[in-house]
Order: C-alpha cells, then structure tokens, then sequence
C-alpha cells in the first residue's frame, strides 16, 4: 500500500517536530506549513491524505485553512487547538474540519481519530498519470517526456498535473486558475497564457504547433497523447 501523506500546519516548532516524529513513528509521510500561506501553498502543489491544523496561525486564522482545504481539495482534516471553547470547536466543524481535538492531547487519541478518518476517505490519487509518452509521478513531482526527464517548476507541474488527471477531457480556464492560483484568480486568464506557454516550451518538440497540450479557444486546455494530433 502506498504510504499515506499527512500535513502539518503548526507554527509552533515544537509541537511541528512532536508530530511529525509521532506520525513517522506510525508510517506515515509528513509535510509541515508553518503558517497559512505555506499551507496553502501546499495545498495547491497536491493534496495531502489528511491534515492536522493548528487554528492559531501566525498569518492567518487557521479556520480559513479548514474552509480552503475542504472546500477546494476535500482533505480530511483534524484540527488541532487549544481552543477548547464549544463554539470554535462549532466553527471548525462548520468550515469543513472532520474532527477537533484539543491541546494538550493524547497520542493514542489523535493517532485513532486520524486513522478513522482515513479508513473513511479515498486514497489522494496521487501515483503515476500517463498521457501518452508524458509521464507524472505526482508523489515525487518528477516529469518524463519521451524518456526524458522535464524540469517544471511547483505550479507548472500543478497545471500539468490537474490536465493529466482529466484523462484528455478539456479543463476549463476557469477550474485551471481557481485549482492552481485559488478561487480569487479565477479571472487572471493571462497567467494561463504565461504558464501554459512555458509548459509548451518544455514539453513540446514545436511549442509553436503543439501536440500535446492543446488550446481549445475560449474555453481552456487538454492534454492529449502525442499521437492524437490529428485526431
Ligand atoms: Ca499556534
């Protein structure tokens, strides 16, 4: 089974090094977010299995955490707090948390919640996607062409990787922006045309004529085998 992938947003080192250790004790893959912004940015360079959120973020509250994680990219969540007060707990669950647990806390406890949440969820799809000769391992963020291995920064590997999940179907310019750039950007479609071209530069044998990763006029983008061309 592939090993699960849990993020932690907690701004206090301390607590940060507990939990990972307790998590790798028990198997699990970690990634950390310091603050709001790392966890979204995490986020949106691929889903973890499950988070465990701190509410008390330095940049951010960490509710707004829970609401961007459930809402854009359904992770389970487990918030994490010393805020034992009913009605944040109220305000957690409302934002999309699965489950509250309160500082100080058990092991044992927190590790049994997460494994409930996880047994409850589907595994991220996060494996290798194939279009054709183009290759993703989602997990390592490692890109082949042709055999050959691509170099793509964190949000050219993002597009590339919700175009490859759709399997060939277009995906909107909208669902492009608001997946990778978030929900505000949804209208920034000239960072599509910066992004997509420098994708085509690296994956195409002719950026100019592509054959791989298609415009379809006024209303985004697929990739196709490279085969397909002239389908
Ligand atoms: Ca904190």
């Amino acid at each position: 089974m592939t090993e699960r992938l849990i993020l932690v947003v907690e701004d206090e080192a301390v607590m940060r090094r507990v939990l990972t250790l307790m998590l790798h004790g028990r198997g699990y893959l970690v990634a950390q977010a310091e603050t709001g912004q790392q966890a979204l940015d995490r986020l949106r360079a691929g889903r973890p299995d499950a988070m465990i959120v701190d509410l008390g973020l330095p940049d951010m509250d960490g509710i707004d955490i829970v609401t961007a994680a459930h809402r854009d990219h359904r992770v389970p969540i487990i918030v994490l707090s010393a805020r034992a007060e009913e009605q944040q707990q109220i305000r957690a669950l409302d934002a999309g948390a699965d489950d509250y647990v309160t500082k100080p806390f058990r092991e044992g406890e927190l590790m049994a919640r997460l494994r409930a949440r996880l047994r409850r969820a589907p595994q991220a799809a996060r494996d290798e996607l194939r279009v054709g000769d183009l290759e993703l391992d989602v997990y390592a963020r490692a890109v082949t062409c042709a055999d050959q291995s691509v170099s793509l920064t964190p949000l050219e590997f993002k597009l590339l990787q919700v175009l490859a999940e759709a399997r060939g179907r277009v995906v909107t310019r909208e669902r492009l922006l608001s997946t990778v750039w978030g929900p505000e950007r949804v209208n920034e479609v000239q960072y599509l045309r910066v992004y997509m071209k420098q994708l085509r530069r690296k994956i195409e044998d002719e950026p100019a004529q592509p054959k791989r990763l298609l415009t379809v006029p006024g209303v985004g983008y697929r990739l196709v085998p490279a085969d397909q061309r002239r389908e």
